[in-house]
C-alpha cells in the first residue's frame, strides 16, 4: 500500500486540512502518517486515519525522515512556512536531506503536492 506522510507548519494546517478535504477519497486508500498535531487535524476534519508520530518540534520530523532512509515512504506532502523561522529547522534540514538521498518524493506547496498526488494515484493504478 502507498504510504504518505503529512506535515504542515501551524500556518499552513488549514491548507493541508483543505486538501486533506479534497483529495479524502485517493487518500483513503493510502496508509497516512503524519506529525502530531497534523495528523490529529487531519483525521478530525476527514475521519481519515492516520497514524500520528510526535509533533514536529519534539521529534516527529526525525521519526519520519527514519522511515524515509528505511525506504518506508513512497512520498511526503511537507506544506513549510517559508516566513517564520522553526525552532526545529535542524530535523526539517535533514528530512529534506534524505529525501533526497532516496529520491522520495516530497511537496512543500499546494500546488506540487496536487502533483505528487496524481503521481503516486497513477502508480498506484499501474500496481493493481
Ligand atoms: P505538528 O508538527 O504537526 O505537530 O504541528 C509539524 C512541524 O512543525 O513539523
Amino acid at each position: 500500500m502507498t504510504r504518505l506522510a503529512l506535515i504542515a507548519h501551524d500556518d499552513e494546517k488549514p491548507e493541508m486540512i483543505d486538501l486533506a478535504e479534497t483529495y479524502e477519497s485517493l487518500l483513503s486508500t493510502f496508509d497516512l502518517i503524519g506529525t502530531g498535531t497534523t495528523g490529529k487535524r487531519v483525521a478530525e476534519a476527514t475521519g481519515l486515519t492516520v497514524e500520528r508520530k510526535e509533533s514536529g518540534p519534539i521529534g516527529g520530523d526525525a521519526q519520519i525522515a527514519a522511515e524515509v532512509a528505511e525506504d518506508r515512504l513512497d512520498g511526503i506532502i511537507f506544506l513549510r512556512d517559508p516566513l517564520t523561522a522553526q525552532p526545529h529547522e535542524p530535523d526539517i534540514s535533514a528530512l529534506l536531506r534524505i529525501c533526497d538521498v532516496h529520491d522520495t518524493p516530497l511537496a512543500t506547496t499546494r500546488t506540487t503536492a496536487e502533483y505528487v498526488l496524481n503521481g503516486l494515484a497513477a502508480d498506484t493504478e499501474t500496481m493493481d
